[in-house]
């Protein structure tokens, strides 16, 4: 059985997470999409086990997909759940230089590859820590998230900050 590990931040998930996730769905017949605690970002909007409930309930309509959150090192994970591969998504030119370096450190520990996709286009400008942003300051999200995404921002930010 082939598993593909899909880590990030996911801090929110976004349309161009899903998009990735659903791609690798069609790939593997196991995705894992762990929700991971990046200590170089101090202050996370949402807390890990907010992120998970998040990423689930966007993903209900993919069958084959598990949602853990970790705050361990990824090539552990990657062994625990027998990871064929890591998967992670390349949005542009600039997310290729730390990528490369992280899948070749991954690799070095344990062996594990790194699979990359291409974002698409539509997708290619989402990025986290826009959409916090956007949405801190009461910007209109709701076409760049899955719609559990946009409720728990509308909660965090009721009448946005400004
Ligand atoms: P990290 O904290 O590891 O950078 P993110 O939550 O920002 O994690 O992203 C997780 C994964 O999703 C990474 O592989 C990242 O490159 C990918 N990703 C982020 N934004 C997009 C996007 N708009 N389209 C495709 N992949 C993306």
């Amino acid at each position: 059985m082939t598993v593909g590990l899909i880590p990030g931040s996911f801090d929110p998930f976004h349309n161009g997470h899903l998009e990735i996730v659903e791609r690798a769905s069609q790939i593997f017949d196991e995705v894992v999409v762990a929700a991971i605690r990046n200590p170089q970002k101090s202050q996370p909007l949402f807390d890990l086990e907010e992120r998970r409930e998040m990423i689930a309930d966007s993903l209900v309509h993919v069958p084959n997909v598990r949602i853990v959150s970790i705050s361990t090192l990824l090539v552990n994970v990657a062994r625990d759940v027998n990871a064929t591969a890591i998967v992670r998504g390349l949005r542009a030119v600039s997310d290729f230089e730390s990528e490369m370096q992280m899948a070749q450190m991954n690799r070095s520990l344990s062996g594990v590859e790194t699979l990359f996709l291409p974002s698409s286009s539509d997708h290619s400008f989402l990025a986290s820590r826009l959409l916090r942003e956007v949405a801190r300051y009461g910007g209109d999200v709701t076409s760049f998230v899955p719609p559990p995404v946009a409720k728990r921002l509308a909660e965090k930010y009721p009448e946005g900050i400004s």
